[in-house]
């Protein structure tokens, strides 16, 4: 019988983020393929773990995979890693998970780190629907067609970017995007983690302003209508809706989406609103920085 393919998520920053089942598996693994040895050693080091390790990286994928196919159709369990975070979110494996599929090999995630929810997550921007569209492409036009061909979705948009094109990226966000809520989530899980939150103008700015641009970035983009709900309290949407014709309720789930909240919350929101006039919770703080 074949072994296994485990693709097993390593932290994204900070060691400790690993799983109980991650560090069991590694040590059960009969081989660890990862992309720079050296960097799944220190990982492994610290959890005393001791493994033949084979590189397997963009670059030799194509010879390595059937190496690694015939270790697991001998019976060998196989554990992927990539240098940071779930291994196919932005970093190698998709052939070798492909090809094991084929020949019938199961296929079993370990989950764990991955910087894009993680970013998410802390944004503080709607989570109802989001796009994963991986790293923004390196030359400028490109790049733009690729922020153009997001600009409708009902979804916050999360890009991968790397630090020396961070202030490009954000200048053509800006372009695209105009006023719509920006986070950049930096260096998460390490000791100079910070989001940034703004408009991609301003949190150009305030990255433009510092010595030098280090470390590693996510960029998310609110929707549309979500920006336009930082406007206006939850009242204010659900009566602005329901003038328009859409019945009560109807118009508390929408609301309560554009502003990435669960119906619930938004009933309680606004039964809270009732009696005190505040200003609904789940609003954006577009048009500040933070960090
Ligand atoms: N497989 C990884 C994952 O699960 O997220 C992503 C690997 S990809 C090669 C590296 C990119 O992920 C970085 O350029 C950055 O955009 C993002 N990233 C990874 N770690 C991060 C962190 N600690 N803080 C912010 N972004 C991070």
């Amino acid at each position: 019988m074949s072994g296994t393919l485990f693709i097993v998520a390593t932290p994204i920053g900070n060691l400790e983020d690993i799983t109980y089942r991650a560090v069991a598996t590694l040590r059960e693994a009969d081989v660890i393929a990862c992309e720079d040895t050296r960097h799944t050693r220190t990982l492994l080091e610290r959890y005393g773990i001791t493994k033949p390790l084979k590189s397997y990286h963009d670059h030799n994928e194509r010879e390595r995979a059937p190496e690694l196919l015939a270790e697991l159709e001998q019976g060998g369990n196989v554990a992927l890693v990539s240098d940071a975070g779930t291994p196919l979110m932005a970093d190698p494996g998709y052939r070798l998970v492909h090809a094991a599929i084929e020949r019938g090999i199961r296929v079993s995630p370990v989950p764990g780190p991955t910087a894009a929810p993680a970013a998410l997550s802390a944004s503080g921007l709607g989570v109802d629907a989001f796009v994963f569209a991986g790293f923004l492409p390196a030359k400028a036009t490109q790049r733009r067609r690729e922020m153009e061909r997001w600009r409708e979705a009902r979804a916050t948009l999360i890009f991968y970017e790397a630090p020396h094109r961070i202030l490009e990226a954000l200048e053509d966000a800006g372009a695209v995007y105009g006023e719509r809520p920006v986070v950049v989530a930096r260096e998460m899980t390490k000791v100079h983690e910070e989001f940034l939150r703004g408009t991609a103008g301003e949190v150009r700015a305030e990255l433009a302003g510092r010595p030098s641009v280090k470390g590693e970035f996510v960029i998310l983009v609110g929707w549309a209508e979500q920006a336009a709900a930082t406007e206006e309290t939850l009242e204010e949407e659900v009566a602005r809706r329901e003038a328009a014709g859409m019945p009560r309720m109807e118009a508390i789930k929408q609301a309560a989406k554009a502003r990435g909240i669960g119906k619930r919350e938004a009933y309680r929101e606004l039964a809270g609103a009732g009696r005190t006039g505040r200003r609904g919770a789940g609003q954006q703080s577009g048009g500040q920085t933070s960090g």
